[in-house]
């Protein structure tokens, strides 16, 4: 309890215990038969009326804290189970209560909303809880200032928000949604700089239909699940990928994303599986390694390509598993050669750049890499240019553990996205994976060839080996020797393949070599 309500009930303990003082004193006097006086002559009866003063006003004042601690009770109970500790805002269950009050009144019609910060993950790493808190106030604010009467909001889990607001058509709830977004990203840092800090936002978006209302409180509170386990679905769309902000649901869009109940289940069960693409040296086409690319054998959906499913598990998280695994079977896959007496070749494993904000990353690589005895220069890990630029720190730092360890590190995808030079700036690599997209759209002119020219000389002035990926035709081989490219990847050579048909082809090949 407050100091002021302690003050405040002392003061009321004394006034009634004088109270009851003087009221005794008046009674016992009257009975007397005297005259009506405050305070007695006889020091007996100032005693007794004096307790009975104290008595009355402690009673009266355990009793008010009594009722107090109740109402206190009540409040923390109800703050516990409704309230958002971080934001103040209400909870997910406050926003299931909300909602189904509002969607049962079937006055209006509604659209579901999961409003995202995204990358909101590694702003917690590169930042630190406090700016994150801060951020997820503000954002809260935002909403609470923008969600009207009759409509319901609260904050769902880490960078999550979830929001029923009345729904006219796509365009005014998509347009209601992006002022909310232009808002969020106004958010300054929580600190002396306050300087602004790149804070966006994303929404998924499902319009509520009159099937999903249904007239008991307790089937409702089921379907809200479902309501915004669709906008969830739609939210998987448009997350982290900035060209977009707002997606609303689809069946298409439900049936394209794997439930993520059943990855645990896969991973156990062995449904993924590494497929390893050769490389070659592009002078005299010999191999010089592979890279290894998962696949999904789903237990029901059939044979799905990374498409279908990095994306969603470099959202959820579960990516940072997944690239272990594949990591560790290419570590047996090495073993074995080596037991076998063969020498292996370098394999490149595609690594997520979620991995850079963790803090075990590289002593978990390190732990798989000693339990099968592998030289750590073996293997190569791709991390893909597309790191944020604010992160640039961190990453050098984990680059330069790696190198100590004896890794490879390559830069996948160069040229594809917008920071590719600033990257190699910044970064120790020693390869470079020129994208093959990028590839394909400049090969045919000479300008295009000009730059890929550039790039490789470029590339070869650092030390830093280059390999072009996504190499189809003879004349791309072709350019890229006269430009004096190291290696090459891509269906002209090889598709990717299995593990024991790539061992198949190429081993026995090694196996020569070595004789
Ligand atoms: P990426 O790392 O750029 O991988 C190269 C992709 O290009 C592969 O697609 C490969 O099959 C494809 N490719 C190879 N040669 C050619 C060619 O000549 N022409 C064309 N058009 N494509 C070619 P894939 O296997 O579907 O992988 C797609 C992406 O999925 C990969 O792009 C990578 O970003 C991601 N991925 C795959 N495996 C893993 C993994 O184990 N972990 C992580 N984090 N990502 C992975
Ligand atoms: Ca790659
Ligand atoms: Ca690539």
């Amino acid at each position: 309890m407050k100091t002021r309500d302690w003050v405040v009930r002392v003061f009321f303990g004394v006034v009634i215990w004088i109270g009851v003082f003087f009221l005794t004193n008046i009674v016992i006097s009257f009975f007397n038969g005297g005259k009506i006086s405050l305070i007695n002559r006889d020091y007996q009866i100032n005693a007794l009326a004096a307790l009975a003063g104290l008595f009355l006003s402690i009673t009266i004042l355990l009793i008010l804290n009594l009722i107090g601690i109740k109402k206190n009770d009540k409040r923390i109970i109800f703050e516990m189970a409704y309230i958002d500790k971080v934001t103040g805002i209400g909870n997910k269950n406050k926003f299931i209560i909300d909602s189904i009050d509002i969607l049962l009144k079937k006055e209006n019609k509604y659209a579901a909303v999961v409003l995202e910060i995204c990358n909101f993950e590694v702003i917690n790493e590169l930042f630190g809880f406090e700016e994150g808190n801060a951020i997820l106030k503000y954002t809260a604010n935002i909403i609470k200032e923008n969600v009207f009467e009759d409509e319901a909001f609260a904050r769902a889990s880490a960078g999550k928000f979830n929001l029923l607001i009345k729904y006219d058509d796509d365009e005014g709830v998509k347009t209601r949604l992006e002022m909310i977004m232009d808002d969020i990203s106004e958010y300054k840092r929580n600190d002396e700089s306050n300087s602004k800090c790149s804070v966006s936002a994303c929404c998924g978006i499902y319009i509520v239909n009159d099937e999903d209302i249904y007239e008991s409180y307790s089937e409702m509170e089921f379907n809200i699940s479902h309501i915004i386990g669709r906008a969830k679905f739609a939210l998987l769309e448009v997350s982290g990928k900035y060209i977009n902000r707002c997606a609303f649901y689809n069946e298409e869009i439900r049936s394209q994303f794997i439930y993520e109940s059943d990855m645990e289940y896969a991973l156990k069960n062995n449904e993924f599986v590494v497929y390893i693409q050769p490389k070659y040296d592009i002078k005299d086409h010999k191999l010089t390694g592979g890279e290894a690319l998962v696949r999904w054998n789903h237990h029901e959906k059939g044979f799905l390509p990374p498409d279908k499913f990095v994306p969603l598990f470099e959202k959820n998280g579960f990516i940072v598993d997944l690239d272990m695994y594949v990591f560790e079977t290419v570590c047996k896959m090495q073993r074995r050669w080596m037991d076998m007496g063969v020498d292996p070749v370098r394999i490149s494993v595609n690594q997520s750049r979620m991995h850079l904000f963790k803090r075990d990353y590289v002593d978990t690589l390190k732990g798989i890499l000693d339990k099968y005895n592998v030289p750590a220069e073996l293997i190569e890990l791709e991390i893909t240019e597309t790191v944020a630029f604010e992160s640039m720190d961190v990453i050098s730092e984990v680059l330069k553990r790696l190198h100590d360890i004896g890794f490879k590190i390559s830069m996948d995808d160069f040229g594809s996205g917008y920071s590719s030079l600033n990257m190699l700036k910044n970064l120790n690599v020693d390869v470079l994976k020129i994208d093959k997209g990028f590839f394909e759209e400049t090969s045919n002119t000479k300008r295009g060839q000009d730059i890929i020219e550039s790039i490789i000389d470029m590339a070869s002035k650092l030390g830093i080996e280059t390999v072009a990926e996504g190499v189809e035709t003879l004349e791309q081989v072709e350019l890229l020797q006269g430009n004096g490219c190291d290696v090459a990847q891509g269906y002209f050579y090889a598709m990717p393949m299995p593990i024991d048909e790539y061992e198949a082809k190429e081993l026995i090949g090694k196996k020569n070599d070595n004789i």
